[in-house]
């Protein structure tokens, strides 16, 4: 190794992000066909997703207001007239032989995204986000196993390949990154606040199988390029060897993906070798990249307009389209008008079901009440059972019922948490049921008052304590009553009760 070799220990990683998002639409982008996912391979086609000689592509309004909405959610620009091109490229989940997508004139330009990562806000540049369709799925075959799902395998393994166009002709919106990351840990941070906007946009089900895919640029850079601001030179930025990972389905993949190749690249650098300019293959199981071709040029794809869709006047849409308050401005908000800390008010807004959720309760109720019931019990009780809220969509009523008997005392908090919440969770209960098979209902005040009486008659011996100023003896009588209304009574109440009676 060389002595300039071993100076190149400085090196920064230098990160830029193609994020294709599958936008949610009833109907595909170019024809009438369902987005349903959930059906037999083959069955959502047409002439028109298939590919067929002459069959015409009409745009989905859907699509073009989503991605509006998108648009104005990271801050972009979006011009007066829009237009498709054709990519053209040959692969079996691509019936027409080219994609159209945009190219020249994208429905969003120079847009910025601000987000959170280890305590720092950060923002990165967005250089475009245009609308194209999703090609088909694919999958590689073995034979001779049972069922088609466990007999997918890598294409060099494979007998033979299916392809399915359920999918040719979803609605896709690729956001392109400026390359302004410098660590895999803030792209992670990155996706999840895409997808957090995009969920509150309602443009966007994370849940759905491969909705969101992400292409990852990583190249080193020295570290003496990087400016005070943070900024590198265009020219060092193009002239570095740069590889382009694909497949990455996950944050935490993306982030593995990019640590993998940030380490691969540095040692190849540090050992006087060359970064090949080339697109990899993510290895999700093995947490490797691996080389797939050499990277191919915007030249190779022979873009040209798409002519049977004419050009598309947007101008007035963004004024015309709302967006719902997003996650930054909802958690402000909260914080301000709930008098919540930033932490309650992040869990809080974390997704917009979770915000709505809580708005409700706090208005029908108390906002204190709402944060500790929906920010700490509810949410920590799925998390803790990795369970997720809109899993529990059409209970919410139920939780609702339950924080209305803690407001109106008829059970007490930790009751209510501990006993009532877990088992509504674990055993699908609602409950009133689990109160009145638990017998949980608060003791009314007469019982309690018998039974603080009863203590105080049958434990001498404590009560003298207590009136020597002994600290302890109070919790011991608290106990016996809590035991005598078999924890029913809320503690907080006979201490009280025990106080008047002993001190009158
Ligand atoms: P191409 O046309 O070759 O795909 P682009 O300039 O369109 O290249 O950029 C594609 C992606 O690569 C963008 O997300 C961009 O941020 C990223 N990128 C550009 N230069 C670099 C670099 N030096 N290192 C890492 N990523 C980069
Ligand atoms: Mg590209
Ligand atoms: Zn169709």
């Amino acid at each position: 190794m060389t002595a300039q070799a071993v100076e190149t220990g400085d090196l920064v990683a230098v990160i830029g992000l193609e994020v294709h998002v599958q936008l949610e639409t009833a109907t595909k982008i170019f024809c009438g066909c369902s987005t349903d996912a959930a059906e037999e391979p083959n069955t959502n086609t047409c002439p028109v997703c298939l590919g067929l000689p002459g069959a015409l592509p009409v745009l989905n309004e859907g699509a073009v207001e989503a991605a509006v909405k998108v648009g104005k959610a990271i801050d972009a620009t979006i011009p007066e007239d829009t237009r498709f091109h054709r990519k053209n490229y040959y692969y079996p989940d691509l019936p027409k032989n080219f994609q159209i997508t945009q190219y020249d004139a994208p429905i969003c330009q120079d847009g910025e995204l601000e987000f959170s990562v280890g305590g720092d806000r950060r923002t990165v540049a967005i250089r475009r986000a245009h609308l194209e369709e999703d090609p088909g799925s694919i999958k590689h075959v073995r034979k001779g196993r049972e069922d088609i799902e466990t007999r997918t395998c890598s294409i060099d393994r494979a007998d033979y390949t299916l392809v399915d166009y359920n999918r040719a002709g979803t609605p896709l919106m690729e956001v392109v990154t400026e390359p302004d990351f410098r660590d895999p840990e803030e792209v992670r941070a990155f996706l999840e606040k895409l997808e957090e906007v995009l969920e509150y946009l309602g443009v966007f089900d994370p849940t759905r199988d491969g909705s969101l895919r992400i292409d990852a640029n990583l190249s080193m850079v020295p570290a003496e390029e990087v400016g005070d601001d943070g900024d590198i030179d265009e020219a060092v930025l193009e002239d570095a060897n740069r590889t382009e990972v694909k497949n990455i389905s996950s944050h935490k993949g993306a982030e593995k993906a990019l640590s993998f190749e940030r380490s691969r690249q540095k040692k190849l650098i540090e050992s006087g070798q060359a970064v090949e300019q080339e697109t990899r293959h993510f290895n999700e199981t093995h947490g490797n990249t691996v080389s797939m071709r050499s990277k191919e040029e915007e030249k190779d794809y022979r873009y040209f307009q798409e002519a049977d869709l004419p050009p598309l006047q947007v101008a007035g849409w963004k004024d015309e389209i709302a967006i719902p308050e997003l996650p930054d401005a909802r958690r402000e908000r909260f914080q301000r008008e709930y008098d919540l800390s930033e932490e309650a008010a992040s869990k809080l807004t974390s997704t917009k079901q979770v915000a709505d959720f809580f708005e409700d309760v706090a208005e029908a109720y108390d906002p204190a009440l709402a944060a500790t019931w929906v920010a700490d019990n509810l949410l920590g009780e799925l998390n803790y059972r990795d369970i997720e809220i809109t899993e529990i969509e059409g209970r919410l009523d139920e939780v609702t019922r339950l924080i209305e008997l803690v407001a109106a005392d008829e059970i007490t908090a930790k009751n209510a948490h501990e006993t009532v919440l877990r088992r509504m969770l674990d055993e699908g209960n609602d409950p009133d049921a689990i109160v009145e098979a638990e017998g949980l209902g608060k003791t009314g005040e007469d019982e309690i008052a018998a039974a603080v009486t009863e203590a105080i008659d049958e434990n001498p011996d404590a009560v003298a304590d207590y009136h020597d100023g002994e600290g302890g003896a109070i919790n011991f009588l608290v106990g016996q009553v809590m035991q005598k209304t078999g924890g029913s009574a809320d503690p907080g109440d006979v201490n009280e009760l025990l106080r008047a009676e002993l001190d009158g």
